[in-house]
This record gives C-alpha cells, sequence and structure tokens, in this order.
C-alpha cells in the first residue's frame, strides 16, 4: 500500500484526491494539511485516519483539536510543521495541491526528505522549475504531473522507444471568453470569468483559465517537466476538453490522450502509475460528442499566454514575477478592485521594471514574487489616484482623490481626532 501525504487536502485537488484514494482503497493516508478550513479537515480526519494532521493558520489549530478530539491524529499548526508531517518516513509520496507559490517550499522540502510528489501546484514548476528538477534528478524523486495536460504528456511519452519528439500539443478550452474581442473582455464580470464551461476547479486557476495564464504557465510547466525547448511547445484551443494534450513525434505522427474532463483521472495516473487501475469513472463516449474542434489561440486579445512566453524568454526570475503579479492581480479581480482587463496589464508593467536574476536559488525567487506583489499593489493605488494629505496646522485631515473609470473624482474627507494614527 502506498502512503501518502496531501498538502492541501480541503482544496479541489485535495478532496478529489481523497474521493480517488476511497475509491480505489490502495493507499493509505498519513499526513492531511489544510490552509484554514478546519470543518473540512476535520471531517477527513475522522474518515482517513491519519497520523497527522496539520492546519496552516495557526490560530484554527484548538478549534481542529476540538472538532478531532478522540481520533488519535496527531494535530500540528503553521507551515513548517505542515511540511514536516508530509515528510515523516512514514510517507511514500506527497501530494502537494497548494494554490500559489506557497507551494514552492513543500515540493523543495518533499524533494530533499526523498519523496516522490505528486504535483498539482503549477507555481513549483513556473517559479523554481529550474531548482525542481535539478533536485528531483540528484535525490532519486519521481515527480508526478497531475495537471491533465502534463498527465496527458506523460503518458503519450510512455512507449516513445527512444524516440525523439519535435513537438508537444498543449490543448486549451479558450475559457467562458473564447471568441470575445478587447473591447468585449474589458466590462466582464467575478461571476462570468468563475463560470468554466468544462473544468470544475478552484477560483484562481479559473480566472487564470479565462485570461490564458493559465495556459502560459502550463507552456512553462511542461518546459521543465519534459526539458524542451519552449518554441517546441506549442498551444491549441480545443473548446470540448475531450483531447487532454498530444505529443508529435518527429515523423509527423502524432500520440494523443483523450477523456471526460475530470481530474479524478490525472490525480489517480499520478498515484498509481504506471498502474491503470480499473475505476467507476464516467467513460468516454466518443459518438455522443459527436465533433472535436480546435483553433490558434488569440495572444493579442488574451496578452497573458503572450506575456508567459516573454516571461521564458526573459528567463531566471522573471517567471516567478509573472506567477507573483498575476497571483495578486487576480486576488484583486475577484475583491472587485480591478477590472479583468488590468490583470494582463499589471503583469506586463511588472515584467518590464523587474531585472531578472539569473539561476535563481528559492530566496531569490521569493523576494521575487515578494516585489512583483508589491509592485501590483502599487499600480492598483495608481489607477485610482489615491493620495493622503495632511495639514500639520489643523487636526489631521487625510484627502483621498478616487478617480473610478466609472464615476466622477470623489473626495473622501476624513477627521481623525488621535494625531498619533
Ligand atoms: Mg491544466
Amino acid at each position: 500500500m502506498k502512503r501518502i501525504a496531501i498538502y492541501g487536502s480541503t482544496g479541489s485537488i485535495g478532496t478529489q484526491t481523497l474521493e480517488v484514494v476511497a475509491e480505489l482503497g490502495n493507499a493509505s493516508v498519513e499526513a492531511l494539511v489544510c490552509n484554514s478550513n478546519v470543518e473540512l479537515l476535520a471531517e477527513q480526519i475522522k474518515k482517513f485516519a491519519p497520523h497527522a494532521a496539520a492546519v496552516i493558520d495557526s490560530s484554527k489549530e484548538e478549534e481542529l483539536r476540538e472538532r478531532t478530539k478522540g481520533t488519535g491524529t496527531i494535530i500540528v499548526s503553521g507551515a513548517a510543521n505542515a511540511i514536516n508531517i508530509c515528510t515523516g518516513a512514514n510517507v511514500d509520496l506527497v501530494v502537494n495541491s497548494a494554490v500559489g507559490i506557497a507551494g514552492l517550499v513543500p515540493t523543495i522540502r518533499s524533494i530533499e526528505a526523498k519523496k516522490d510528489v505528486a504535483l498539482a501546484n503549477k507555481e513549483s514548476l513556473v517559479t523554481g522549475g529550474h531548482l525542481v528538477m535539478r533536485m528531483a534528478k540528484e535525490n532519486h524523486v519521481k515527480i508526478y504531473p497531475i495537471d491533465s495536460e502534463h498527465s496527458a504528456i506523460f503518458q503519450c511519452l510512455r512507449g516513445s522507444d527512444g524516440n525523439r519528439v519535435e513537438e508537444l500539443i498543449l490543448t486549451a478550452s479558450g475559457g467562458p471568453f473564447r471568441g470575445y474581442t478587447s473591447e468585449m473582455l474589458r466590462g466582464v464580470s467575478q461571476k462570468q470569468a468563475l463560470n468554466h464551461p468544462t473544468w470544475r476547479m478552484g477560483g484562481r486557476i479559473t480566472i487564470d483559465s479565462a485570461t490564458l495564464m493559465n495556459k502560459g504557465f502550463e507552456v512553462i510547466e511542461a518546459r521543465w517537466l519534459f526539458g524542451i525547448d519552449p518554441e517546441r511547445i506549442k498551444v491549441v484551443v480545443h473548446p470540448q476538453s475531450i483531447i487532454h494534450s498530444a505529443v508529435q513525434y518527429e515523423d509527423g505522427s502524432v500520440i494523443a490522450q483523450m477523456g471526460l474532463p475530470d481530474m479524478k483521472l490525472p490525480i489517480q495516473y499520478a498515484l498509481n502509475h504506471p498502474k491503470r487501475l480499473k475505476n467507476h469513472l464516467k467513460r468516454l463516449d466518443l459518438a455522443s460528442i459527436g465533433r472535436l474542434d480546435f483553433q490558434d489561440p488569440d495572444p493579442t486579445t488574451f496578452r497573458c499566454l503572450a506575456l508567459a512566453y516573454e516571461a521564458i524568454k526573459m528567463g531566471g526570475t522573471a517567471p516567478a514575477v509573472l506567477n507573483g503579479a498575476d497571483e495578486k492581480a487576480v486576488e484583486y479581480f475577484l475583491k472587485r478592485r480591478i477590472q479583468f482587463t488590468d490583470i494582463p496589464k499589471f503583469i506586463e508593467r511588472a515584467l518590464k521594471e523587474h531585472e531578472p536574476v539569473n539561476n535563481p536559488s528559492l530566496d531569490e525567487i521569493l523576494r521575487a514574487d515578494k516585489w512583483a506583489k508589491a509592485a501590483v499593489k502599487r499600480y492598483e493605488l495608481e489607477k485610482y489616484h489615491i493620495t493622503v494629505r495632511d495639514d500639520p496646522n489643523g487636526p489631521r485631515i487625510g484627502v483621498i482623490n478616487v478617480r473610478s473609470p466609472r464615476s466622477p473624482t470623489i473626495t473622501v474627507v476624513e477627521r481623525q481626532r488621535d494625531r498619533s494614527v
């Protein structure tokens, strides 16, 4: 029985991983980690009885203890402890389904501890691909992709018999705004952007799919995972999401992997590679699908895809800035603070202002990420012309001029009695 740890067990991939484990019954769950959703984590602990569990948000530790009284599972909190319980001697494979750059350190620590990694955290490869792949080789650790496109390529490369690959073909659903013009994109809402036509996923990745940044990240992931030149990675829009990706060999033959869009399939393959175990997932019925469509992506309207290729060219810490700026911009978009079309604008500006560090260390990657997030924060303030003025003689008065795209200038005058504020 494979002994697994899940770093990020309450998110979309984490919960589906546990569903796969429950159905196949051939893995034992040794450690579970969540960010803050202790209610769901407690349910998972009762069902899977892990040796240990961690909540990264330490303020929730007591509540988790309370909710899991009498289970026998060891409860800890904080990111460092969370990594420790995933890399113990009782774990063979770490499923890393953290969201964002927060997943990079767990990936690196898992590799150092010589644990195989089933990787759903894109940012590990986007921001630190050179480190992750080098360390995996040095430590004889296997990286199994959970991203559906990379799982597809991973499967298509089996049985290549040493033949050379000419091109990787990454498919993209095109997201909810496929066919939109730049003009049409300007006013789209959070709700529209969160409504992905084929995949059921978490919030950030759904927005990244709508901007095509997700595909840009996947080009970077593929480049590191499969050691291929980015120029030989082609993106094609395929709205039905039935072909998950393909490999073209030097004789022009193309091997594709197909299936219904369900993340449980790549998860199951990553957990059980190279075995294909029988399951009860819905089967692909080609006749009922009827047709498969393909078209070139539109990188002029969906700037994020072009920006990803630019970040690859810049190299070093540029992809970390690409990701950091995107993380912050998407967060602002979801909070209704910026428009959909501001996302690529802010990322582009951050890339332009960044001076990449070559062959960065983990610290340099994390620093570039912080810089990018601070840069986006600054751009957002500038966009709304927010200034705070102080009157040194009277009561302290802050004047904030807010100029939003939809409303005329509003002046907010705030008086504060306590001058030390
Ligand atoms: Mg994907």
